[in-house]
């Protein structure tokens, strides 16, 4: 985003203040003049004062046809940060030019009106704030020393006489004027108000600034908020539709053996089959074999989600993994014996005790062993080691099966996820229970790494480690 300073943008403003102030003046310095010269008759030769009047008018006139090309150019750079910051600088050089131009046609105007006894003297000051308000504070000390020269040369001349009697409103009567200490006391006084008012207005103007700064940064951080505000309110839609979207597939999935369990009981209670014959028989046992499925996905489905809630149901306890490992072989023995399938369970020394959720653990082991001998043909092996790795335990379950092919290896952690070659081992399973792992090893704060290749075996390598209470 283009960054430019509150000065910088401001400049363009001020030139066009500075421009409409000096019409203002010029108006007023007319009138004065037709005043003094021709109603009160105090000036005698007003010709000079019209000069310098009617240089002011060309030379306001020129300034506000450049800022108008200055104006239009800015517009125009809108995105370019450098061009824009090089026409702030020569910006900034132009108004210290029309400044300083100010300043001597005011000494000019002065000096052909009665000089330093000429109240309108005074008007200096207004310089001083003007250049305070828009200059930098150096440039102000600058135009104020500038004022202080020409007042010295003013003074100077008018000390030797070299000034025409021009007086309007000459307010030091008599001559006591041009004694030594006059000139220095008003000269001392003059300066040193020059300078006070660029310190006061100087110092005003840099308070001003701050607090305008401190706006704009408030402004720039609501603005940030207000667009990650905007952010939130995406990822909460987004997750809204990924939301849906679950239970549109959680549905699908539940309504296909809810189909198959209908048809096969509409084929009986509507008389196609005889309630005794075989056929009805194996229509029974299909539509018990379908709701089963059905009982496990749900079941899925209800730990999956309560695991995804982070809401835990069992309090974690001290446990020993190879305890509860054990058991999970123990529970698959029928079939690794069915199958002909040897299971080599290995632990190193001493597994320290793990503080963890029993039940979860159950479920995790009982997935891993379960994919284990379900994906691995007759006369296959499958390998089990744990071991202690610094607070935690790393634990390995690999067989020598079908595999995953490189494509699949991301994918199978995806809820309802299952590949080609898995369906055409089982066309039953939910592709629910690695979904179920991953939550079980993210509540014992551990990791869970696949190796695999198709044909080649499969190794998973998990992690776990302490549930923290
Ligand atoms: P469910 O576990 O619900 O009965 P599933 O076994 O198909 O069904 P997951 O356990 O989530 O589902 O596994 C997802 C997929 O990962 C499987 O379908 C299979 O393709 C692949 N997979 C998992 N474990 C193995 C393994 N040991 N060998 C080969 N493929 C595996
Ligand atoms: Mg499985």
């Amino acid at each position: 985003m283009l960054k430019i300073s509150l000065t910088e943008s401001e400049l363009g403003e001020r030139i066009k203040w500075l421009i409409k102030l000096r019409w203002i003046f010029i108006i007023f310095a007319l009138l004065t003049i037709w005043i003094v010269s021709y109603q009160l008759k105090i000036i005698n030769n007003p010709f000079p004062l019209y000069i310098i009047i009617a240089a002011l008018i060309l030379i306001n006139t020129s300034f506000r046809y450049l800022s108008r090309k200055i104006y239009t150019d800015l517009e125009n750079l809108k995105d370019d940060e450098q061009a824009i910051k090089r026409i702030g600088k020569s910006e900034n050089r132009f108004l210290n030019f029309q400044i300083s131009l100010d300043i001597s046609s005011l000494a000019f105007l002065i000096y052909f009106s009665g000089g330093i006894t000429n109240p309108f003297i005074f008007y200096f000051i207004f310089h001083m704030i003007i250049s305070s308000i828009i200059l930098s504070r150096f440039a102000a000390y600058f135009q104020a020393s500038t004022a202080a020269v020409f007042l010295f040369a003013i003074m100077t001349l008018q000390y030797y006489n070299k000034l025409t009697p021009n007086y309007i409103l000459d307010f030091i009567p008599g001559g006591s004027f041009e004694k030594n200490i006059y000139f220095f006391g008003i000269f001392f006084v003059f300066t040193t108000t020059l300078f006070l008012s660029v310190f006061m207005g100087t110092s005003i103007v840099k308070k001003l600034r701050e607090k305008e700064n401190e706006l704009s940064i408030l402004k720039d951080s609501l603005q940030k908020q207000a667009e990650e505000l905007k952010d939130v309110n995406k990822k909460l839609k987004e997750s809204d539709i990924r939301r849906s979207e679950y239970v549109m597939k959680a549905t699908h999935e539940l309504r296909s053996p809810l189909a198959a369990v209908k048809n096969c009981l509409k084929v009986i209670t509507s008389g196609y089959v005889k309630p005794e014959s075989e056929k009805c028989m194996e229509l029974l046992h299909r539509a018990q074999d379908r709701t089963d499925n059905l009982l496990y996905m749900i079941n899925d489905l209800l730990s999956l989600s309560s695991l995804k809630s982070e809401v835990s149901i069992h309090p974690p306890e001290v446990l020993k993994i190879e305890e509860i490992i054990k058991k999970v072989i123990s529970i698959f023995s029928a079939q690794t014996e069915e199958k002909n399938i040897s299971v080599n369970y290995e632990t190193g020394k001493n597994l320290h005790p793990l503080i963890g959720d029993k039940e979860n653990l159950e479920i995790l082991f009982i997935n891993l062993v379960s994919n284990a001998i379900k994906y691995t043909p007759d006369e296959g092996t499958i390998e089990i080691k744990a071991e202690n790795k610094n607070r935690g335990i790393r634990i390995i379950v690999s067989d020598t099966g079908i595999g995953i092919s490189e494509d699949n290896i991301s994918r199978i952690f995806e809820d309802f996820y299952r590949t080609k070659e898995a369906k055409n081992v089982d066309k039953r399973g939910t592709g629910l229970g690695l979904s179920i792992v991953k939550q079980i090893i993210k509540q014992h704060n551990g990791e869970i790494k696949v190796f695999s290749k198709s044909g080649m075996g499969t190794i998973f390598n998990i992690l776990l480690k302490n549930i923290e209470k």
